[in-house]
């Protein structure tokens, strides 16, 4: 009786054996990947890592405009953790079961392509590893046996660089999906409308099929050929059990794509302002928010199609945070797509005559100078300066005006005569410390008539300049992408200036507020100015509350002027529109007034600090140690001689009857002119 044999293993012999054969195996491996480096070259960077098509994303990563690559195609990178994880097991089920283990080439596979090639007598299957995929992609060469070893090296040459993850990321990248469309993120984008990680099993069957043969399989092109190829990779997937029988019966009957999506295009001008500063995966998150982007250009179309039934055909908008100075909204024109009213030019960076609106910086300027004070009495009468002489958009000239009226009435020559008074710390100095980019030039190239826009402004730079009063008067550059870091803000005006100037710009009772809201009951809160350039071209209006700041400026791109034109009528109510969907679903708050500014009784004529002749006061709010303290000397009491009406002094006041009377005494200037008049 013979003992049954028992097959043990002799560890102890077959370690060396085992050991030689791995050692020749990486031995071999190196040599073809050597010899692929010697024969055809080290790996083509270039075609592994093509331009991108540039993509600009909102500040919450969702796309608003995508551009082609400079190459013309369409393609998108993906990070392979970025794909629905079917897509990728029913790629490799389908195309290359043994990927994980081989070392880029599959001998079992490419064995059995050459016996049924030479079989049929012709390349009718290739046996290709999804890694000798990637090599094919990366270079044109004709189908043969050559091109067939030299994509065997490649192969080699991919294994030796990259790990597994990596080269199926490659081939996501790479693969071609029909047309212009490169890569499996453009072909999700542009056949489904979708990102590659949200995918059902009918599209991601298509996208296993297509790359195989994209020409005869576009679905846009040939949906039958398509639908045949997909059903035929589903087919495969439900009998390897990655999808279940009853996911398989709901893809097949699923209709395949007739036509390529639309890519969206919001935010279009902006998107064209960053598509230059994308990273190397070809995107750029900006600081636009999706939601608020689509409300105001949905708000701006329907604006302007009033408005341009009365002749107007442009606008733009910018909607900046205030605390981050990150824009959230940026509109160039109404229709990006109207050719006709040059719809493509971005009119939020066009250099416009900005009309009244530089006026508020002025007038914080000089309050922070102590020049002045809200009640502070400036004269309003015909004045040269040099061969200068400004009016008032109304043709008339009030003789004396508070700051107060003189900045809710827009005038023009309280204005010149305090920009005059300021000299270097006036308006041109600031919009020159804001970089405002066309205040290029020293002061006297604009002179004073600057300060009633006599300059060319973009309604980005304004915006971002109101923006400092709501921040209670610090300046800061605007943002346009998410992760440019914040500069610390430049102290324009003080918290005191700010708080008195917004309180002036949030009454609802003046000229410049669109009539059809001043009877408005629940108006939004909101400090505004409005604008109007010389010959009516240009139409504006800022306004801010403590979280937002938004620029409107309404027009025409070629510059024609328009009867229709005015900032409060064409623009405001845009503006109030938006701040009034702004603060819906909040609480809005209000500025607070720093401690710095407090009220007191002044003289009711001329503003200045009431004096014992004063017959009457008011309350005004002021700067402490910063505004005017002058006692007024607009009211002068004098004696008066009942017989003869003629002024007495204390003198001759002796024995003689008299009675003493309030005089108010106008400055000079104003008194000539109210003798004149
Ligand atoms: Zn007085
Ligand atoms: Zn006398």
């Amino acid at each position: 009786m013979s003992e049954p044999r028992i097959w043990k293993i002799h560890w102890n012999r077959l370690w060396p054996k085992l050991a030689r054969a791995a050692i020749i195996a990486a031995g071999l491996f190196l040599a073809a990947a050597l010899g692929a480096r010697l024969w055809i070259g080290p790996l083509p960077e270039a075609s592994l890592h093509p331009p991108p098509s540039p993509v600009v994303l909102d500040h919450k990563g969702r796309p608003l405009r995508f551009f082609l690559a400079a190459d013309d195609q369409w393609r998108f990178y993906v990070p392979l953790k970025g794909l629905d994880p079917l897509l990728v097991r029913a790629e490799i089920a389908f195309e290359d079961r043994w990927f994980y283990y081989h070392p880029g080439v599959n001998p079992f596979a490419l064995g059995r392509a050459l016996r049924q090639n030479l079989g049929a007598g012709r390349i009718i299957s290739g046996g290709s590893t999804l890694t000798m995929q990637v090599a094919r992609m990366l270079e044109h060469r004709p189908r043969t046996y050559g091109s067939k070893l030299a994509e065997i090296f490649r192969a080699f040459q991919l294994e030796l660089h990259y790990s597994k993850p990596e080269i199926l990321e490659l081939y996501f990248n790479l693969a071609p999906y029909g047309g212009n469309i490169q890569g499996v993120a453009a072909a999700s984008r542009l056949y489904f409308g979708k990102s590659p990680d949200r995918l059902g099993p009918a599209e991601i069957a298509l996208l296993v099929a297509l790359p195989q043969s994209p020409e005869t399989r576009r679905p846009d092109l040939h949906p039958q050929a398509a639908r045949v190829a997909r059903n035929r990779v589903l087919a495969r997937l439900a009998a390897r059990g990655l999808i279940s029988a009853d996911e398989y019966r709901r893809a097949i009957d699923t209709a395949v794509p007739k036509s390529r999506t639309d890519l969206p295009v919001i935010a279009p001008h902006m998107s064209e302002m960053l598509k230059s500063r994308v990273d190397k995966n070809g995107c750029v998150v900006s600081t636009i928010d999706l939601e608020l982007q689509l409300f105001c250009e949905q708000k701006l179309k329907s604006h302007s199609r009033k408005l341009a039934v009365r002749g107007i055909k442009n606008a733009a908008l910018v909607l900046i945070e205030n605390k981050t100075g990150a824009v959230r909204a940026l509109i160039g024109s109404p229709d990006f797509f109207d050719v006709q009213s040059q719809g493509q030019v971005n009119a939020a960076l066009a250099a416009r005559s900005p009309g009244s609106t530089l006026k508020p910086f002025l007038y914080a300027r000089a309050l922070d100078r102590g020049l002045v004070s809200p009640a502070l009495l400036l004269p309003d009468v015909p004045t040269a300066f040099g061969d200068y002489e400004p009016e008032n958009y109304d043709d008339t000239f009030r003789g004396m005006v508070s700051m107060h009226d003189a900045l809710v009435n827009s005038l023009n020559v309280p204005a010149v005569a305090l920009e005059a008074l300021l000299k270097e710390e006036g308006v041109w100095s600031i919009l020159r410390d804001a970089e405002f980019k066309s205040i290029r030039r020293d002061r006297n190239y604009y002179g004073l008539s600057l300060v009633l826009g006599g300059c060319g402004v973009n309604l980005l730079e304004l915006t971002k300049l109101y923006a400092s009063l709501a921040r209670g008067g610090i300046w800061m550059p605007y943002r346009l992408v998410d992760k440019e870091s914040m500069v610390p803000g430049k102290k324009f005006f003080s918290r005191g200036s700010s708080y008195i100037i917004t309180e002036i710009l949030s009454e609802v009772k003046r000229p410049d507020f669109p009539n059809e809201f001043i009877t408005a009951t629940n108006l939004p809160l909101v400090a505004l100015k409005t604008g109007t350039s010389s010959g009516r071209k240009d139409a504006w209006s800022i306004g801010y509350d403590p979280e937002w700041t938004l620029g409107v400026w309404v027009g025409n791109a070629d510059g024609a002027g328009n009867p229709e034109l005015v900032g409060a009528e064409s623009a405001a109510p845009l503006l109030l529109e938006i701040f009034d969907a702004l603060r819906k679903g909040r609480r809005q708050q209000w500025f607070e007034r720093p401690p710095e500014v407090g009220f007191r009784q002044v003289c009711a004529l001329s503003g200045m600090i009431a004096g014992p002749n004063c017959p009457e006061t008011r309350q005004e709010m002021y700067i402490y140690n910063v505004s005017p303290t002058r006692v007024c000397n607009f009211h002068q009491k004098f004696d008066i001689d009942s017989a003869t009406g003629y002024r007495l002094c204390s003198f001759c006041r002796q024995g003689r009857k008299y009675q003493t009377k309030t005089f108010v005494r106008w400055p000079e200037e104003v008194a000539n002119w109210m003798k004149a008049n």
